[in-house]
């Protein structure tokens, strides 16, 4: 065959890629009909479904050949999206829930079908300064100052990371220096944060915990004391870690004393505020976060305060330049894009090069409905943790301390049998039941439940659901005489 038949062959097979007009508007018909049902249905479907073969179902449709799309809807719909957590149920009040905005859906569909190239502005302008001005609306709803700079990155973990990188960068650390590096935390820190350390190659750093308060909160006046102890033995204390918001309870420490002492001691200040960030644009809990605005860095998570679907985090650096410093590399085969830098270009503010755009999925959500949903459902959350803080109390329930946010910790204490091993049976029954799913975690060596109220589809009735699921779990546990009151 001569090459020319051979590539007309080829291109017979390969236009099999583009399917035509009508076969998209059937595709389009049948993953709409198949979303429509899920979404039908979200307020009945269960928040954890145990199954036996946990979608083992799709290892039987190898790759390879063709198959059609209702056969795959259909695969998808048994081994997909029934097993196991279902995120976008307002019943998931466990870990840190995410969202799930259909906007978000369709901006992501539009992503995908126009496949902007978001790394660099000279390749996509208009994808760039979308990415930047969301992030210009962020720094700006957390009073950061003009000068910061961040990126759109896929959460909360890669968010900490670049930031730890850039403190190491700033405080110009070399390999010699990490095994007297020292980063100050609480115990609550999110563990990607010691991830993050470690990517960032600072494993031997010291890392520092410094004790909490009776609410899970970093003791400032114990930090102030440690620094000065390891100044003193020839140490360098060069990056505190503090939460706003941590995953177990939704602590905030005392940012405005942590920036005072990071002021002090020119310690480079990150706060990770990848769950709570967002409850900062609601007026009255402002106060909580006093201090956050003077972080040199920050970590927030939109999956999670802005309802978005998974894989939308963001990371501030106050002065944006040492971001730049921290990211920017050249390379000949990228020489034309830069001849054009009005933007920067988020391929210089973070270690992706060719990048989802994230953008999309947060610009269309903010934009068509307006900030005020959004800050009424954070108010909202954090009301009906307060209401299931007392409830879960009448019930007969220990509580933690009061929540600052949206996350709070509770148990059932009975008198005989072991709080642990009843409270660790206790979750199990909710995921069992599955009409919610709560998670629990150790403080301590106590086993406590956990509530984390942030899906925007979590409302009243589905709080009142919960408790009607906790008084029912624990009578059932009573009743089996393994534990009694
Ligand atoms: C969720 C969370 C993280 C991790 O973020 P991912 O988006 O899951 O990568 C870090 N810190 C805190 C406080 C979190 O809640």
């Amino acid at each position: 065959m001569d090459l020319l038949a051979e590539i007309k062959a080829l291109e017979q097979k390969a236009r099999q890629l583009e399917p035509d007009a009508q076969e998209r508007q059937k595709y389009w018909t049948a993953v709409q009909d198949y979303a429509e049902d899920f979404l039908g249905q979200i307020e009945e479907i269960p928040a954890y479904v145990e199954s036996e073969k946990k979608g083992r179902e799709l290892l039987d449709a190898e790759i390879g050949p063709a198959r059609s799309l209702n056969e795959l809807l259909a695969l998808m719909g048994q081994a997909l999206d029934k097993p196991g957590l279902n995120p976008a149920s307002g019943g998931h009040l466990g870990y840190i829930p995410g969202g799930g905005l259909y906007p978000s859906a369709l901006g992501d569909f539009l992503a995908a079908v126009f496949n902007r190239y978001a790394g660099v502005f000279y390749g996509s302008p208009g994808a760039v300064r979308m990415e930047n001005q969301l992030l210009k609306w962020l720094a700006k709803s957390l009073n950061f100052p003009e000068t910061a700079a961040g990126n759109l990155c896929s959460g909360g973990s890669i968010a900490n990371q670049i930031a730890i990188g850039c403190a190491r960068d700033a405080a110009q650390l070399k390999a010699r220096d990490f095994e007297r590096a020292v980063i100050y935390s609480s115990k609550q820190v999110h563990h990607c944060v010691h991830k993050s350390i470690n990517m960032v190659g600072l494993r031997e750093a010291q890392i520092r915990y410094i004790p909490m308060d009776e609410r899970f909160r970093m003791r400032a006046d114990i930090l102030v004391q440690q620094i000065a102890k390891d100044r003193a033995e020839g140490l360098l204390p060069f990056m505190v870690i503090c939460s706003a918001g941590t995953t177990d309870s939704g602590a905030i420490d005392p940012l405005e004393q942590i920036a005072d002492c990071c002021a002090a001691e020119n310690i480079w200040m990150h706060v990770d505020a990848a769950y709570g960030g967002f409850f900062y644009l609601v007026d009255e809990l402002r106060p909580s976060f006093k201090g956050l605005e003077r972080a040199d860095s920050l970590a927030i998570d939109p999956h999670k305060g802005l309802f978005l679907p998974y894989g939308t985090g963001a990371v501030l650096v106050r002065d944006g330049q040492q971001l730049f410093e921290s990211q920017h590399l050249e390379a000949s085969y990228l020489q034309d894009a830069y001849l054009d830098t009005e933007e920067v270009s988020p391929a210089d503010l973070s270690p992706e090069l060719t990048k989802h755009f994230r953008g999309l999925r947060m610009w269309l959500p903010l934009q068509l409905f307006g900030l005020e949903p959004f800050v009424a459902a954070l108010t909202e959350k954090r009301r009906l943790t307060q209401y299931f803080y007392q409830k879960i109390q009448e019930l007969g329930f220990e509580v933690g301390p009061p929540p600052q946010l949206s996350v709070m910790l509770y148990r059932y204490c009975p008198k005989s049998g072991g709080q642990n091993s009843f409270n660790l049976a206790l979750v199990k029954k909710v995921r069992q039941d599955g009409r919610v799913f709560l998670s629990s975690t150790t403080i301590e060596g106590q086993v406590y439940l956990r509530l984390a109220v942030l899906s925007f589809r979590t409302h009243l009735q589905t709080i009142d659901n919960c408790l009607q699921v906790l008084a029912e779990a624990k009578a059932a546990l009573l009743a089996s005489g393994e534990w009694s009151d």
